[in-house]
């Protein structure tokens, strides 16, 4: 036996499945030329980042738009960083968002595809046995160095200025024989797996990033650690093998990774794999203080995803949004398809920034607005109670008590050429709907401040004599104007100006007072349709009340 194979029977004699056999259990997938096979790749430890949302949502639709495959994998091979749950929370995450993975893990437990196992944890063997393969073809070697000598070697490059890492004359085990290897293991040494890289000191290479462009850079000249004293894989090499044999075609990460990159190609070439391509992604960006830096996990609630759940964006609207982050032509595209699908749009990921996406709440908070509006009454109605159930549940129990009489809310001004836009996120709607509830309302009453106590209070009283709940539209606001002329105003507000002597004020100030007094705010959508939900009794009692609390 040559003192390759002999090296690698002896680190691996209980691996007997060769890389030959993993091709076939997992052959190239059969798919569309084209077709971009993707995956998300989180370690377990802790909740959704909205970077991390946003990197799916990219993968995602980069599939779904080529009938591809988008999967989750869980890069657990760090158990001192893992949290209990991980999985769990992951998931949840993104189910709040609609996100479906095609593939990979769906619970703490469970996972959907046949590339799996799905969990780098329950990959051990995989590893090891391409491991072995480098092993046997002298590309890979054990390693006894300890912490202590590791030590040495870091400080003394840290003082020369050397590049860190193991290479060169610090690479003290590359020729170890099978006799001290052996020697040493029976000894019971720990040992670490290296790459034996064959990369030299003056070579570049260069590679194409799917939002960077070319990149050229230093090859690796590093010896790597591939298996870790316990056997499990970095993640350089996990990454390596398990998109290889999950047949990712486009690597979809953080551009922490790009530094990486030398290191990763030559594992791809060493294993003999093709490459995937890498599409590095820049971190979503805030602005403060004049200044950019980067949305923080730990200064920005906006950075965790339940933020935008506990919230009530709606799903719908976080993908428009993370759309306009995504290629900013899309904004353009938007307004001259309003009615389009989000699906219709061509993304690209050349069109990513590469300096990084500006997060900005206020946008979000209009395109969510946007969003809202062009949404039926029936949708409004079933999106605020989904998430009601979970957040608020005085407001659920409202909802859900009078399902009809929360839908003609929801309808006021729905449906029409200008919808309005007054809520941007389902926490909104309970302070929105406020004064149809008794439940929700103080009764408290904000009149405007341009007519007496006694005007107000003649105006309702008047309002009452007149106020007919039969009257259609287009009724309604001719008996609101015939009523003001009446008693002293004018017919419109422009008249008013002309002599505003003349009058006590106009119709609008009359409509006004209305207003308040049925609603208590100055403010509100259309007022007939208003008077139509509430029904008589309750405005009659409302005009009441309006009156007693006028006359203190
Ligand atoms: N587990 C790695 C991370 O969380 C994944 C990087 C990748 O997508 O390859 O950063």
């Amino acid at each position: 036996m040559d003192s390759n194979k002999q090296m690698a029977e002896l680190l691996f004699g209980s691996i007997t499945k060769t890389p030959e056999d993993y091709e076939e259990l997992y052959p190239e997938r059969n798919l569309n030329e084209g077709a971009v096979v993707t995956r998300f790749a989180p370690s377990p430890t802790g909740f959704l980042h909205f970077g991390g949302l946003f990197a799916s949502f990219i993968g995602k639709t980069a599939a779904k738009s080529t009938d591809g495959i988008f999967y989750l994998r869980i890069e657990d091979t760090d158990k001192k960083r893992e949290v209990e749950n991980g999985v769990s929370l992951i998931v949840k995450g993104f189910e709040d968002f609609g996100i479906e993975f095609d593939e990979g893990m769906h619970s703490e437990t469970e996972e959907k595809g046949v590339y799996g196992p799905y969990t780098q944890s329950k990959r051990t063997e995989i590893y090891q046995a391409f491991v072995k393969a480098l092993v046997e073809k002298g590309l890979a070697y054990p390693c006894f160095m300890t912490e202590d000598e590791l030590a040495a070697i870091r400080e003394k490059q840290e003082k020369e200025k050397l590049l860190p890492g193991i290479y060169g004359e610090f690479a003290k085990y590359r020729g170890i024989t099978f006799e001290e290897a052996e020697k040493r293991i029976k000894n019971g040494d720990e040992y670490v797996v290296r790459l034996l890289s064959p990369g030299k000191e003056d070579s570049r290479i260069k590679f194409k990033d799917g939002i960077k462009g070319e990149i050229e850079m230093p090859e690796n000249i590093l010896d790597v650690v591939l298996l870790k004293k316990d056997g499990t894989p970095t993640y350089h090499f996990a990454h390596v093998v398990d998109d290889h044999l999950m047949r990712t075609t486009h690597v979809i990460r953080g551009d922490e990774w790009i530094s990486s990159v030398p290191i990763h190609l030559q594992l791809f070439y060493l294993c003999g794999f093709k490459a995937p391509k890498y599409v590095h992604i820049s971190p979503i960006m805030k602005e403060e203080n004049g200044g950019k830096r980067k949305l923080s996990k730990r200064k920005d609630p906006e950075a965790a995803v339940s933020f935008y759940s506990e919230a009530g964006y709606p799903e719908g609207a976080v993908w428009e949004y993370m759309m306009t982050l995504a290629n900013s032509n899309y904004e353009d595209w938007r307004l001259a398809n309003p009615e389009s699908s989000i699906d219709d749009f061509k993304f690209t990921f050349s069109k990513m920034s590469k300096a990084g996406a500006l997060f900005d709440i206020v946008k979000l908070s209009d395109i969510s607005k946007n969003y809202i509006c062009k949404l039926s009454a029936e949708e409004v109605y079933d999106m605020v109670t989904d998430w009601a159930k979970e957040n608020n549940e005085r407001l659920y129990k409202l909802l859900c008590d009078d399902e009809e009489y929360a839908k003609a809310i929801f309808a006021i001004e729905r449906g029409n050429a200008k919808p309005r836009k007054d809520i941007a996120k389902w926490s909104d709607v309970e302070e929105y709907v406020s004064y149809f509830y008794s439940e929700l309302w103080d009764g408290k009453r904000d009149f405007a401040d341009n007519l007496s106590k006694d005007d107000m209070i003649e105006i309702i009283e008047q309002y009452k004599d007149i106020y007919d709940e039969n009257a259609s539209a287009e009724e309604w606001f001719p008996q609101v104007r015939e009523m003001a002329v009446k008693l002293g105003y004018a017919k419109a507000p422009k008249e008013y100006k002309k002599n505003p002597d003349d009058f006590k004020g106009h119709v609008g100030d009359v409509a006004g007072i209305i207003r308040s007094a049925v609603t208590g705010r100055r403010n509100t959508p259309d007022l007939y349709e208003i008077l139509q939900t509430l029904g008589r009794d309750e405005v009659i009692s409302r005009l009441d009340s309006a009156i007693e609390i006028l006359k203190g």
